[in-house]
């Protein structure tokens, strides 16, 4: 799901309304327990709604749809790939065993630019249809330079696109309350929950992040040869903290990926690093809204300050450094 910023939203009733969403967050990065959420055939054969909206044509957002799955085919780390399969009257969000990504008039859903779902095998996590709207109600553009006003339907794409693939929110960015709202002031990942303001185009290009996430689900050998992990627990007072969002930041590269704690012992693991030397911090996750991230029945931990862990992580080549344990103190 991609929001709209500066408005604030009841989350709740879209969590509610796009229920496979929440397992979706969990699913696709946790480390235990759950099934990740993937395809197995590929190419993966999607069709396009054929109706235009003022600004852009059915063509124009097939074209764009097309350069955003192109975007995430070309990550040389990662091995998916994807395929036209033509037009289509046939709506998104209809279970017709079609892949379809199309406009969708949801006036009531007004901050929300787009959203996927998924028809899944809940034994395996295979994901088996796919099917992503962009909200008509809001004004869109495919200007390569784009358009004062308009979203980016390459940008929206690229981040549903991503979800479309298995992969969850990214916690990577920053934004600050104002009246009305959060308004984003930067993002390290396509995949972060809030859209860039109308006419931003920057979300047209994956981050470190996101190439790591879509090589973690689907990697290459060289990949699983040539990248590594980090993995321990996040604690305060000798006990787990779920929820917390860890980073790794990698000073050779300037790389940021991230990961959160996900069981109650509050263990994490953060896969797809370049080998060497990262630092890790560990902090509450409060630069989003926390049901973009983590359904009701996540009990999350935002009662404790930000920290550095007091030693670098040495990321060996195709393997993990383990029992990393970063303690943090209550507010
Ligand atoms: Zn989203």
């Amino acid at each position: 799901m991609r929001r709209a910023a500066g408005i604030l939203v009841a989350v709740a009733v879209l969590v509610s309304a796009l229920p496979v969403l929440g397992y979706l967050k969990l699913g696709s990065r946790a480390s235990t327990g759950t099934v990740n959420l993937k395809w197995d055939d590929f190419p993966i054969r999607y069709f396009v709604t054929n109706r235009g909206v003022p600004g852009v044509t059915a063509q124009q957002l097939q074209a764009a749809v097309v350069r955003a799955f192109n975007t995430w085919n070309g990550v040389d780390t990662a091995q998916t790939s994807s395929q036209f399969a033509g037009f289509t009257q046939a709506p998104p969000f209809d279970d017709d065993d079609m892949t379809v990504l199309g406009f969708l008039d949801r006036p009531e859903l007004d901050r929300v630019l787009g959203a996927t779902t998924f028809l899944i095998d809940v034994r395996t996590g295979e994901i088996v249809e796919s099917d992503i709207f962009f909200n008509a109600t809001f004004p869109w553009s495919t200007s390569s330079a784009g358009q004062a006003g308009s979203f980016d339907l390459e940008s929206i794409a690229l981040h549903e696109i991503g979800h479309l693939h298995g992969l969850g929110h990214s916690a990577l960015g920053e934004t600050e309350m104002r009246t009305g709202g959060r308004r984003v002031l930067g993002a390290e990942a396509v995949m972060f929950p809030i859209a860039f303001a109308a006419g931003n185009v920057a979300d047209r290009t994956l981050k470190a992040d996101d190439l790591a996430g879509i090589s973690d689900i689907y990697p290459t050998a060289a990949f699983q040869r040539d990248t590594g992990s980090i993995s321990g627990r996040v604690t305060k007072n000798g006990t787990g903290v779920l929820g917390a969002h860890v980073v790794a930041f990698n000073p050779r590269t300037g790389k940021l990926v991230g990961g959160f704690t996900l069981s109650p012992d509050g263990s994490f693991v953060i896969a797809g690093l370049d080998p060497g030397p990262h630092v890790l911090r560990a902090e509450p996750l409060d630069d989003g809204d926390l049901e973009s991230f983590f359904d009701a029945t996540f009990s999350v931990d935002l009662n404790f300050s930000a920290k550095f862990h007091d030693k670098l992580a040495i990321v060996p080549r195709g393997g993990g450094t383990r029992d990393i344990e970063i303690k943090v103190s209550p507010k």
